[in-house]
């Protein structure tokens, strides 16, 4: 059972970089808080995030001591005044482009979607910043087991990604969930010294 403790909430002055950060964005309602709980194994970890006041800042868990789950804000709520949107997209780009810990960011698609407008942005982005991406499509329980390789290749392809640059995840049953786990272990794992 991991243990995530709460490092706080940040818009800017973010604490020192010290452990290796894996960040979690996508549009709002993807399911990005219920995935960043099933990664890491802590139930309402996420939730902390969704507090009033912090939804729209970067929210750090460290992790086991091991790695920095960095909550970015969601984007794409229509409410936002574009001043507010401005600000934190700003935020976010400062962070990913800017970090030294950073070691890969965990992109959120839906499966059921096909690309949005907001999706394409975030990967050009990410591509654009030579950051290593890992794409969860999440919600693949919306599909049948025997329909979900099929949906995951379309995806990826409209997406104009390699398939296995792509992992089908779901909250509800944990599809995909050890296979994310692997991915930010070997990205976040200490680098070994003599
Ligand atoms: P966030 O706004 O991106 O943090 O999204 P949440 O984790 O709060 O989830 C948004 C909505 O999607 C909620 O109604 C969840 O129940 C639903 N949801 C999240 N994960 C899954 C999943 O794996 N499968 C399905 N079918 N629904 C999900």
């Amino acid at each position: 059972m991991a243990t995530a403790r709460f490092l706080g909430s940040f818009t800017d002055n973010l604490p020192a970089p010290s452990l290796p950060e894996v960040a979690f964005a996508g549009r709002s309602n993807v399911g990005k808080s219920s995935a960043i709980n099933t990664i890491t194994g802590v139930s309402g970890l996420a939730r902390v995030a969704k507090t009033p006041g912090r939804t729209q800042s970067l929210n750090l868990f460290d992790i086991d001591g091991k790695w920095i789950a960095v909550d970015l804000p969601g984007y794409g709520f229509a409410k936002v005044s574009q001043t507010l949107r401005e600000q934190w997209k700003g935020a976010i780009e400062g962070y990913l482009g800017t970090r030294p810990t950073l070691r890969m960011v965990v992109a959120l698609v839906d499966a059921r979607l096909p690309p949005q407008e907001l999706d394409r942005q975030l990967l050009l982005g990410l591509d654009g910043a030579r950051l290593p991406t890992l794409v969860v499509a999440t919600k693949i329980d919306a599909f049948a087991r025997s329909k979900q390789e099929g949906a995951l290749q379309k995806l990826a392809a409209d997406h104009g990604i390699p398939r296995e640059a792509m992992i089908g995840f779901s909250s509800h049953d944990g599809t995909g969930r050890d296979e994310v786990r692997d991915r930010i272990w070997k990205m976040t794992r200490p680098i070994p010294t003599k």
